[in-house]
């Protein structure tokens, strides 16, 4: 990306897979230091998170990414669906931004990324659990940015379309669906973790210097093209994208 982050150390949690591993490699290639939190430290166990946050050393950039996602229809949500999915995508990144800010505060400098998600806003259906985290991750984020920016500390939020990772290995094997559900983004695909780190990386970074409290699709278009994109008329479907005839 030709960002520079020599010097700079850097937590991602849920680094070890998907977009959180992409991210880490990205920063570890541009010359971060990089401490990737994943299961062998819960997110949901403050204690434990703190710890390991602590452990890392003087942190300038911090990731909050670890998230869940499981569907049922709102009559079928479980308790346990509900509470699982509330612990890791909403208190697990509070818990991550609060150690985050109580550490940057003293130093008055520091970024931080939420990952959120087109469902921040959308209403996807039988994501009840999944959509109420991510919306109320647009929470955090405001509020963080308000009170840290006088300490020079920077919160953003990435919100992600359709991406390539395990988490979503399943819609990745169903062509019908992927034809079906790219039909509704105007670059007619989904997307890859790279192309996701790629704008954490530019958040985290000085080159988004006067950006707090954004929250950035990166979603192939998705969120502007509310009657869908692509039809049979002029476009066909090959393999896993959308192209003109
Ligand atoms: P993934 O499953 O590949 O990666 C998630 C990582 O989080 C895994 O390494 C997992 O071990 C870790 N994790 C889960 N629970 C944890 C916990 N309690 N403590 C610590 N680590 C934990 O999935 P991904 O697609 O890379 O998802 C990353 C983030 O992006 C999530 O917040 C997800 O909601 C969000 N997101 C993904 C998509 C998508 O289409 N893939 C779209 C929008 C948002």
């Amino acid at each position: 990306m030709g960002l520079d982050f020599s010097g700079k150390k850097a937590i991602v949690t849920g680094g070890a897979s998907g977009i959180g591993r992409a991210t880490s490699d990205l920063l570890r290639s541009s010359g971060a230091e990089v401490t990737v939190i994943d299961r062998e430290t819960d997110v949901t166990n403050r204690a434990a998170l703190e710890h390991a946050m602590e452990a890392a050393g003087e942190i300038d950039i911090v990731i909050a990414n670890a998230g869940i996602g499981s569907q049922a229809a709102l009559t079928e949500t479980t308790d346990e669906l509900w509470d699982s999915t509330l612990a890791v995508n909403l208190t697990g990144v509070f818990n991550t931004v609060r150690i985050a800010a109580r550490l940057m505060k003293p130093r008055r400098r520091g970024a931080i990324v939420i990952t959120a998600s087109t469902n921040s806003y959308d209403g996807e259906a039988n994501l009840t659990a999944y959509n109420a985290t991510k919306a109320g991750l647009l929470g955090i984020l405001h509020t963080a940015a308000n009170e840290l920016g006088p300490y020079g500390i920077r919160v953003n939020a990435v919100c992600p379309g359709l991406i390539r990772t395990p988490l979503t290995e399943a819609h990745f094997l169903n062509p019908e669906l992927l034809k079906d559900y790219f039909r509704h983004i105007p670059l007619g695909r989904g997307g890859e973790a790279s192309e996701v780190a790629n704008a954490i990386v530019f958040l985290a970074s000085d080159a988004a210097s006067y950006i707090t409290g954004a929250a950035l699709f990166v979603d192939g278009g998705q969120m502007a093209a509310k009657f869908g994109t692509w039809s049979e008329e002029s476009a066909e479907f090959v393999v896993d994208r959308w192209r003109l005839k």
